[in-house]
């Protein structure tokens, strides 16, 4: 049966089949222009709201939509998702079987399929497109179109061959969609999918419900603990460098009481798939992993992200933290960064087989990414920025929004911190002249005769995180340089920059930590306060609605996700319906779904009701 009339209206299609209320951002816009014919490049951040621009074109014109998509993984889900809506849908891959594969074709000559996903193998491969010639298609849409672009970090070789849609289907309007926003990466899908004269969309590559949160690393186990303290229960990813520290971390947050499991490419393939599956399929798991994982991820409840390490690049962390909150509600972006994660990262682009100008591309993205770590301006101004967008206020969900330290008078400390380096001779990292300026007495120390040096426990005004903050800041600002050898020693930086400060003719601000004492007093009371969390109307409500949820998944062998989004399950607690109709109003429930699950939910909520 089909949901949609063809021709419907757009909007009366989000209502009926999607459940929502208004399209969101550019979405309008771009489905306007592609049910009229139009093709499109759709550039959206992770969790924006791709797929519908797709899809709902696809049931209100003529036809069959061919989706394709790279992340086999991923298409059986929006297959699944789809048909819990009511829209018919199949997919057509390696994984798929032939007579699967031939049920599709039948369907899509009977004109009885809105929807094919594809991998690009299959559409390009054998006789697929001149088979397709004999169907109506309704629209191509190409996701994770960056993939045609050899800059960027995914290229496959396969998606040049996309541009051939072009010439054999001149009539079919292709949208091709990435969330990718690098100008040079868009120049290129537009030139090799031959999208010159669709139109492009751009929507804002905020995601106003993450939460950033950055930290100076002093222990990372601890400070990464005490961080998901509050968030048991919660899905999570924690992203480490290694191999090796990711099997420590996952051990810790074990032992911590997490469900925790690792994840990288070190791991057979039978053990990474289980732990794909459970994270999944389960709603606390916590994968500690590689940048291995991520890539065709889409679960929308991701409660957070966390780095232990810092990332490559700003991009990278834009997308690795974009795995958080895709369904729109609170999410953490949680990072604990040190100064002394920099040389090694140098040194492993110096050690890299690059070319030198690749390597220079490299440092320069490092330095984004410090410049940003160290900054003491808005997260999200400074990320939206290097996307070439523009944020008007200082975002207020941000630490430095969040948590507003006092930038104060720091340079005579400065000037202490230039002479330890200095009378050390310009080789030992910050680790160590904190050590001399504390007047610590450790055999290191006094092995090398630092106790003997006049800048030796002069810096007792500070404590060690506030020196190494101090450390971290004055690099940033050019006033120190690490070594060049990345052995993560400072030396003085150039001397029209020193000279003046040491002298006093120049003063120092600085935004230093507060001291430790008043750092533990704002811990406890941030966690007495509570992180953000799901706002319901009734907890208990809300749980007796996830373990329904939960029991139906288990049953039906699919993500509780498929059943109902959280966003859903929130707002169906929140507004208590008593009524079909009523129920019909509350974001993400279609009509397949309110026939499916209704009559179910309310009498959930009637037992509730009555104790
Ligand atoms: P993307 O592919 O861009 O990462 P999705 O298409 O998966 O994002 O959408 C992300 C989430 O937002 C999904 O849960 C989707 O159902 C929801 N969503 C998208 N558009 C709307 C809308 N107009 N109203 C409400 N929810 C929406
Ligand atoms: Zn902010």
């Amino acid at each position: 049966m089909p949901v949609a009339g063809r021709m419907a209206d757009p909007a009366r299609v989000l209502r009926e089949v999607f459940g929502y209320s208004a399209f969101r951002g550019p979405q309008a816009e771009i489905v306007a222009h592609v049910v009229d014919g139009g093709s499109a490049l759709v550039l959206m951040p992770t969790g924006g709201g791709k797929s519908l621009c797709y899809q709902v074109p696809s049931l209100c014109r003529r036809g069959v939509g061919v989706v394709v998509s790279p992340l086999i993984a991923l298409m059986q889900d929006q297959v699944d998702a789809l048909r819990e809506a009511g829209v018919r849908a199949a997919a057509i891959n390696s994984a798929q079987s032939l007579e699967d594969a031939s049920d599709a074709w039948r369907a899509m000559r009977a004109g009885e399929l809105d929807l094919v996903y594809v991998s690009p193998e299959r559409l390009l491969g054998g006789a697929f497109l001149q088979r397709l010639a004999e169907v109506d298609v309704a629209l191509f849409a190409i996701d994770e179109a960056h993939c045609v672009s050899q800059w960027g970090h995914d290229f496959r070789p396969e998606y040049l061959q996309l541009a051939a849609l072009a010439e054999r289907f001149p009539g079919v309007p292709r949208i091709a969609l990435t969330a990718t926003a690098d100008p040079r990466t868009r120049d290129e899908i537009v030139l090799r999918l031959g999208l010159g004269a669709g139109r492009v969309f751009v929507a804002s590559f905020d995601r106003p419900n993450i939460r950033y949160l950055l930290r100076d690393k002093d222990d990372a186990k601890r400070q990464l603990i005490a961080f998901l303290e509050d968030r048991r229960g919660e899905a999570g990813i924690v992203y480490a460098r290694s191999r090796s520290r990711v099997d420590r971390f996952a051990a810790d947050l074990r032992e911590a009481g997490h469900d925790a499991i690792a994840y990288h490419a070190g791991m057979e393939s039978g053990a990474r798939a289980e732990a794909l599956d459970r994270f999944r399929r389960d709603s606390g798991v916590v994968v500690v992993a590689t940048i291995a994982f991520g890539m065709g991820i889409d679960k929308p409840d991701v409660r957070f992200v966390a780095h232990v390490d810092l990332p490559k690049s700003l991009e990278a962390y834009y997308q690795e933290t974009g795995r958080a909150g895709r369904d729109g509600l609170p999410a953490v972006a949680w990072m604990a960064h040190g100064a002394g994660d920099v040389p090694l990262l140098r040194r492993f682009i110096d050690e890299s087989d690059a070319s030198d100008a690749q390597k220079r591309v490299e440092h320069g993205k490092l330095d984004a990414l410090v410049g940003f770590a160290e900054a003491s301006t808005c997260r999200r101004q400074l990320l939206l920025a290097h996307f070439g967008e523009r944020l008007a206020e200082p975002c207020g969900n941000c630490d430095v929004c969040l948590e507003p330290a006092r930038s104060s008078d720091a340079t005579e400390p400065v000037r202490k911190a230039l002479s330890a380096v200095y009378r050390t001779g310009e080789r030992f990292g910050a680790a160590h002249l904190v050590d001399v300026l504390l007047g610590a007495d450790t055999e290191r120390v006094r092995a090398l005769g630092h106790d003997r040096l006049t800048v030796h426990g002069v810096g007792g005004e500070l404590d060690r995180a506030q020196w190494r903050s101090l450390f971290r800041q004055i690099v940033a600002a050019g006033l120190l340089e690490p070594d060049p050898e990345g052995h993560g020693g400072l030396r003085l930086g150039p001397d029209e920059k020193v000279r003046p400060v040491l002298r006093g003719e120049r003063r120092v601000e600085l935004r230093l930590p507060p001291p430790a004492a008043e750092r533990r007093r704002d811990r406890r009371r941030a966690a007495a306060g509570g992180a953000p969390s799901v706002d319901a109307g009734d907890d208990d409500l809300l749980a007796a609605l996830k373990a329904w949820r939960r029991d139906l998944a288990r049953a039906q062998g699919v993500p509780p996700y498929l059943v109902f989004h959280d966003r859903t399950l929130v707002e169906i607690a929140a507004r208590n319906p008593a009524t079909r109709e009523e129920l019909s109003g509350v974001t993400g429930i279609g009509r397949a779904k309110l026939e499916r699950h209704g009559d179910a939910v309310l009498a959930l909520l009637r037992m509730h009701r009555r104790g």
